[in-house]
């Protein structure tokens, strides 16, 4: 028996140190104590749906390793269903994360196991989710891996959302099955294939729609503390988000995909699901990190009650 939410995707464990400045070639520099924290766009979108309340499996790889240890125990720890998760002769993926004062964040991210999920992983993982209401794809996986389970899901009955994150071009074979497809503002663009330079750059509901041309079923735009743009065949609408303090938005969008998904499987329709994905998302910046960022349904509802 199928989870009702089954997230195929990535899981890392982030790395994390402070430091004054980014080191230069040759430089050892002394940062802030290591701080090891649940990563990776597939385990944030399974941690966040589960603590929404869904029934939620997360499919992917980790290595054999005490890192993915850590990121199953974190897993089970939201909900989540992690009886699928594969075990890889690879080492856990992991990114490495300079915080600077800035702001500016410097990442190396190793995918380690999350590329051992192959086309085989792929074609396995219909066992996860061939009675689930609905499949979430992101992009740190091998992309013809996420590809294939979307084209099989979508044949299977199961209903995908495609989170092209991080952003490459994807072809109308591919959006002809995203229902939605979510992106943000630069993903948008790259999805699409064009730049900065296109006339609609800046047009997000223009872009919304262009996506939904190019064959997308339904499309999310998200665009940070300006809320997100929703297309479908009931029109175009756009939510705007919570005016809230934001924090620290890593895993802001993770949080808004897990949502999303949540929702859809209980049966809303995809505005609603939206707004609710938008508090959901509000929360979560509000606090460090992204799944210790995550509140449970309740907290979410008293928010929502309190914003009114
Ligand atoms: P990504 O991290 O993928 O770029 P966004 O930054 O667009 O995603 O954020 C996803 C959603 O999170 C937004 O649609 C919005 O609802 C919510 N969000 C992000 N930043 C803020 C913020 N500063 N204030 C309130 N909500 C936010």
């Amino acid at each position: 028996m199928s989870s009702e939410v089954v997230v195929v995707g990535s899981a890392n464990a982030d790395l994390v140190v402070q430091v004054q400045r980014r080191p230069s070639g040759g430089e050892t520099l002394l940062g802030g104590d290591l701080q090891l924290l649940p990563g990776g766009k597939g385990a944030n979108q399974a941690a966040a749906a589960g603590r929404c309340g869904a029934d939620v499996a997360f499919v992917g790889c980790v290595g054999a390793d005490a890192n993915g240890g850590y990121l199953r125990e974190q897993l089970a720890a939201a909900g989540v269903d992690t009886s699928m998760l594969g075990s890889a002769d690879r080492p856990t993926g992991t990114a490495i994360i300079f915080l600077t004062p800035d702001g500016e964040n410097s990442i190396v991210v190793s995918p380690g196991a999350n590329h051992a999920f192959d086309l085989d992983a792929a074609e396995r993982s219909s066992a996860a989710w061939a009675d689930a209401r609905v499949v979430v794809l992101s992009l740190e996986i091998p992309h013809e891996s996420a590809f294939r389970v979307a084209a099989r899901a979508d044949a299977a009955g199961v209903r995908v959302i495609l989170n092209a994150a991080p952003s490459t071009r994807l072809d109308a074979e591919v959006l002809s099955v995203c229902d939605p497809l979510i992106v943000n503002e630069h993903e948008a663009l790259e999805v699409l294939g064009v730049g900065e330079d296109d006339p609609d750059a800046a047009d997000y509901p223009r872009l919304a729609q262009r996506l939904r041309a190019s064959g997308a079923r339904s499309v999310i735009v998200t665009l940070g503390a300006d809320g997100a743009i929703v297309a479908d065949a009931d029109g175009l609408e756009q939510v705007p988000a919570y005016r809230v303090q934001a924090v620290d938005t890593t895993g802001a969008g993770d949080a808004f995909v897990g949502a999303v998904a949540s929702e859809l499987a209980a049966g809303s329709r995809l505005l609603d699901a939206v707004r609710f994905a938008t508090a959901v998302s509000a929360v979560s910046v509000q606090r460090v990190g992204a799944q210790s960022s995550y509140a449970d349904r309740a907290e979410i509802e008293a928010f929502v009650a309190s914003a009114r």
